[in-house]
């Protein structure tokens, strides 16, 4: 009896070759223009003490609550699969010395997280992100300079219908009293919230705004709103931004209900939503804000800091169904190598190989297909050419080299092919 095939676990994927032009175009893009304004790359682990996420993140998020891949190792240490990417920048920010570096630092990295997640449409229990940190320095101009650096990376990507989502949560002076009267509005509406905002209501109120639930976004349309209240500091630190944007010419949206789901963030928390004209629904692709209490929550010193993370598999959704944007090839085969005979075959063979010495991108079968099918795999992978060595060839140390735009053929010596391709395609 066959075996069963194993299956990989519920709500992870694998990436095949023919995705990989997207994920390429994504991460060669955010790379290039994180690089660019003075990011470096850092590798944490992809696993941590739990305590990190635990003290990081907040107890009483959904993430630390419910979604978190915690474990006991074999020495009883209790181990996460980092659910986020800030905690671990903030973790290496303390403990390998970068709090003494030049401030601010910038930093960035590429990291896949872990989160046990009900799996559904675009949202995976293992995903992929690109994240970035701008750590020492509370000037309101470095969150400009963070969304305008994402605002950049999905230009190149050629994302247009993108929408900017920013609002101000405040800080440890204005939040605790804006907090109190969230409670005491919710408090008379508990019986009209769904049973996760009755929850959220003792644990994390201010998620109560964001609840996707029909009920529940009537309730928050009319909350107070914390954007009214914000300290003097915190509301000069987003008019500063505002500012800037418009100077920019980045538009934006205020949103007094976006909140986003982890404790650390203080004052600036934005979206960017991608907005598809054809569902007539918004997909937030990418999201961050301040965190200037994480450094201090986690062991140092008070020290701002900034940050941002784009879902990989969630860009590479949104570009595939965008039909009008040319994700770039990757290598490409430029030459196909068609024979026939067994002879042929062995000096197709060795001409491959020297092609491939040459960095020439090559694609062939040898096998027995018939020239015709050859030359119609040829025409399928788009190559700009194909040689072909059939009996003759073999026997006059020739090949053929077809053009297969025009269908132009010419014959030439073997040993003159190399240069002559290279020649051609350049
Ligand atoms: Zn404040
Ligand atoms: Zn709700």
């Amino acid at each position: 009896m066959a075996k069963k095939i194993i299956q990989k676990p519920r709500g992870t994927q694998d990436i095949l070759p023919a995705d990989q032009k997207y994920w390429n175009f994504v991460v060669d893009n955010f790379r290039n223009v994180l690089e660019g304004c003075g990011f470096g790359r850092i590798i944490t682990p992809t696993f941590e003490d739990t305590a990190l996420f635990e003290r990081g993140i907040g107890t009483s998020t959904d993430i630390v609550e419910k979604e978190m891949y915690t474990f006991k190792d074999k020495s009883d240490n209790s181990i996460t699969l980092r659910p986020e990417g800030t905690a671990s920048v903030v973790r290496a920010y303390l403990e390998d010395g970068i709090s003494s570096w030049l401030q601010p630092v910038k930093l960035y990295y590429i990291n896949a997280l872990f989160r046990y997640e009900r799996p559904q449409a675009g949202r995976f229990r293992e995903h992929h992100q690109i994240g970035a940190e701008i750590i020492g320095d509370p000037s309101p101009l470095r969150d400009v300079e963070m969304i305008a650096l994402i605002s950049r990376c999905l230009k190149r990507l050629h994302l247009d219908n993108v929408s900017l989502q920013l609002n101000s949560i405040g800080c440890q002076v204005c939040r605790p009293q804006y907090m109190r009267s969230l409670k005491a509005y919710y408090k008379e509406h508990l019986n009209s919230v769904c049973e996760d905002c009755t929850r959220r209501y003792d644990k994390n109120p201010l998620r109560l705004l964001d609840c996707k639930e029909k009920a529940c976004r009537l309730v928050a349309d009319n909350a107070p709103q914390l954007i009214n209240t914000l300290c003097p500091d915190c509301h000069e630190h987003f008019r500063t931004i505002l500012e800037f944007l418009d100077d920019l010419g980045v538009s934006y949206e205020l949103n007094t209900k976006l909140v986003r789901g982890l404790d650390y963030y203080t004052r600036t928390v934005f979206e960017f939503w991608y907005v598809d004209d054809n569902f007539g629904s918004q997909n937030a692709i990418c999201g961050g804000g301040r965190y200037d209490m994480l450094v201090e929550i986690l062991g140092g010193k008070p020290t701002a800091g900034i940050g941002f993370g784009v879902g990989i598999e969630r860009l590479m959704l949104v570009l595939k169904n965008e039909e009008s944007v040319l994700v770039p090839e990757l290598n490409a085969p430029k030459i196909y190598l068609a024979q026939l005979g067994g002879a042929a075959k062995k000096q197709a063979f060795m001409l491959a190989q020297s092609l491939l010495d040459n960095d020439i991108p090559i694609a062939s079968r040898f096998d027995k297909k018939s020239v015709g099918e050859q030359l119609k795999e040829a025409s399928d992978l788009k190559v700009p050419y194909a040689i072909i060595i059939g009996q003759k060839e073999t026997i006059d140390g020739t090949a053929i080299v077809k053009d297969m735009y025009t269908g132009f053929q010419e014959t030439l010596p073997q040993e003159m092919l190399v240069s002559e391709v290279i020649k051609r395609l350049s």
